[in-house]
């Protein structure tokens, strides 16, 4: 979670980003979402071990703030994406969480958020996090207007259904052949479904200095992945919303790698600005 102040930052050094403040979150619809008593756990503390059960411990207000304001931010991004054509939350998609608890430092699912918030819309996640989407996977048994794409090196349990895909790309013996070819496959997924917003997850965990990384995954192939995601995001002409998800080496290195999807984003939906 520390990077994400580092990570905004950055880029408040770059004139063509526009920051927003997020609203107040409804709770009322995240116990629409996930099991209402795991929520209520998590809003006051008790039972101390449901309220922790993601793996942030000791449990305190200021965190269940900072986790309520990241997906108030979701949701306000998911809106200035169906407006602009493309923003970002400077967040995770939490994509561990289940309908019935958190998992693995996910509190609340930030990609099945969006689809609750938005019943009407189709919420095509296209999630490049190196590991599964399972609680992702799980919600779109819930909300069928939920599709989940997951392309990974460790499948963390991530499970495959009708709208949910999963593209598993070997850690060592995998090539970035492979792993365009499937981004190539989830944007086809998305247009043959209609999708209305797609939520890309673009993770950098993935990357060969990460420690759940693939050893081919280069910064040079990290950044061609993100050409071509918003190369055919653009293309598609479907709202497009993106998400940091994992990254877990060094923040003076990772850092730079987040950033620079901003940095391919801008010059790809706005080359001359
Ligand atoms: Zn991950």
């Amino acid at each position: 979670m520390e990077k994400l102040a580092l990570v905004a930052q950055a880029l408040s050094d770059y004139d063509y980003v526009r920051f927003y403040e997020p609203k107040d979150l409804d709770v009322a619809l995240l116990k629409t979402l996930h099991e209402a008593h795991y929520v209520e756990a998590f809003l006051t503390g008790e039972p101390r071990k449901l309220a922790t059960i993601q793996g942030f411990k000791p449990w305190n207000v200021k965190l269940r703030d900072a986790v309520l304001a990241v997906n108030a931010g979701q949701l306000q991004a998911a809106e200035l994406a169906f407006e602009h054509g493309l923003a970002a939350n400077i967040a995770q998609g939490f994509h561990h969480a289940t309908p019935d608890f958190g998992c693995a430092y996910c509190t609340f699912n930030g990609l099945a958020l969006i689809a609750q918030q938005f019943p009407d819309k189709r919420i095509f996640v296209l999630d490049c996090d190196q590991h599964g989407g399972n609680g992702t996977a799980e919600f779109v048994l819930k909300l069928p207007n939920l599709y989940n794409f997951s392309i990974y090196g460790q499948a963390f349990g991530c499970a495959s259904y009708e709208r949910a895909e999963t593209r598993y790309i070997h850690p060592t013996q995998g090539n970035f052949h492979d792993y365009q070819q499937a981004i190539h496959e989830g944007f086809a997924a998305a247009q043959a479904w209609g999708a209305d917003l797609i939520i890309y997850q673009a993770g950098m965990d993935c990357h060969q200095d990460d420690p759940h990384g693939s050893a081919w995954f280069s910064t040079d192939l990290i950044e061609q992945r993100e050409q071509l995601v918003f190369r055919l995001g653009k293309n598609s002409q479907i709202p497009l919303l993106f998400v940091l998800a994992g990254g877990y080496q060094k923040l003076e290195k990772l850092i730079p790698l987040h950033v620079r999807t901003f940095e391919i984003a801008q010059a790809i939906y706005y080359p001359h600005e």
